[in-house]
């Protein structure tokens, strides 16, 4: 079986930093891509709030750009994904697609992928007026009337952050409770720009042939009439799925799937450590993973000193 120092699970911004840092430490990581190689910045278009780029980055090239800078320093990398980790005793096993890998340490950093409608108008124009990002995006609709999907903290959230940009907001809810905390709701109902429609919800987002947003169709759930509503951009706010099932019970995750971590990156499984968004609920932005990526390495560098392979 292939045996490595240390292992990577994940190619997004905090997979990639992590691969940096330990490859800089001499350690030969390796990096499994994991379904979405590059994470969820490889869906986003101009990234302007990554600090060190004056006139932005576009998401995809930011990536490629990490990916180069790791592999410069011996980083390898793998397509395909882990079906299970195995983290009985050291070495720790990773069970993939297409074989297997023995690994002294891991670094687990296999993202979170936003909830979508699963409608397949809503795919089509991921990037072109449709976003699971406010903090990304928002600025590209000043002064337009946009959508927001979603009953939740994130959405009253997200509805409250593009207040700053839009005309107006619309906030779409398909039930008429909202499942927000009353204070953040309170703060939404209170802002003047944020309009509301409960119990509807989106069948359809036009205009795929334009490649732009122009107006959602929306369905009654009571009695089934549908209305279209003008809007220059739907922004998703129906919850991240953290993807952790690739290591049932072995690690702890809360009760909405994230891994609990401690002291930033420490799972309690020593030697395994967590960073970026499959652990952080809080913040999911680029640069905060690639920070935790940089912990995690720094943590896995440590480790591997004080503890002889196993
Ligand atoms: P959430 O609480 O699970 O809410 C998701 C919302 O999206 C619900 O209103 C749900 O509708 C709706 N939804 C789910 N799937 C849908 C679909 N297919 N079509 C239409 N609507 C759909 O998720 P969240 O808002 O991301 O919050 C997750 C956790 O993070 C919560 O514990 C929250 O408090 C926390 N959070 C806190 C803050 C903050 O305090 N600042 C900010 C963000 C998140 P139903 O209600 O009908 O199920």
């Amino acid at each position: 079986m292939e045996e490595r120092k240390v292992a990577i699970i994940g190619s997004g911004c905090a997979g990639l930093t992590a691969a940096l840092y330990t490859a800089r430490a001499g350690l030969s990581p390796l990096v499994i891509e994991g379904d979405e190689s590059g994470g969820q910045l490889s869906l986003t278009t101009l990234v302007e709030n990554f600090p060190g780029f004056v006139e932005g980055i576009q998401g995809p090239e930011l990536i490629d750009n990490l990916r180069r800078q790791a592999e410069r320093f011996g980083a390898e990398f793998r397509t395909g994904r882990v079906k299970r980790l195995v983290l009985e005793r050291r070495p720790y096993r990773l069970e993939l697609e297409d074989g297997e890998v023995a690994t002294q340490a891991v670094i687990i950093a296999a993202g979170a992928r936003a909830r979508w409608l699963g409608l397949p108008s809503e795919q089509a124009l991921i990037g072109h007026g449709v976003s699971s990002c406010a903090t990304c995006d928002g600025f590209f609709f000043r002064g337009r009337d946009i959508v927001v999907v979603g009953g939740g903290d994130s959405a009253m959230e997200e509805a409250l952050f593009l207040t700053r940009f839009a005309s107006s907001v619309t906030l779409v809810h398909r039930r008429d409770q909202y499942r927000a905390s009353l204070i953040m709701l309170a703060r939404a109902q209170a802002n003047p720009k944020i309009r509301w429609i409960t119990n509807a919800e989106i069948v359809e987002i036009r205009d795929v042939e334009k490649q732009e947003v122009t107006s959602i169709v929306l369905q009654d759930t009571r009695t089934g009439r549908r209305r279209e509503l003008p809007t220059a951009a739907v922004f998703l706010g129906i919850g991240h799925i953290p993807n952790t099932n690739f290591f049932g019970a072995a690690l702890e995750t809360d009760s909405d799937g994230y891994l609990v971590t401690r002291d930033y990156v420490f799972t309690r499984t020593p030697g395994v450590f967590a960073c970026g968004d499959v652990q952080d609920r809080r913040y999911r932005q680029a640069i905060t993973a690639a920070g935790s990526g940089c912990m995690a390495a720094i943590e896995v560098e440590r480790f591997l000193q004080e503890h002889a392979a196993g």
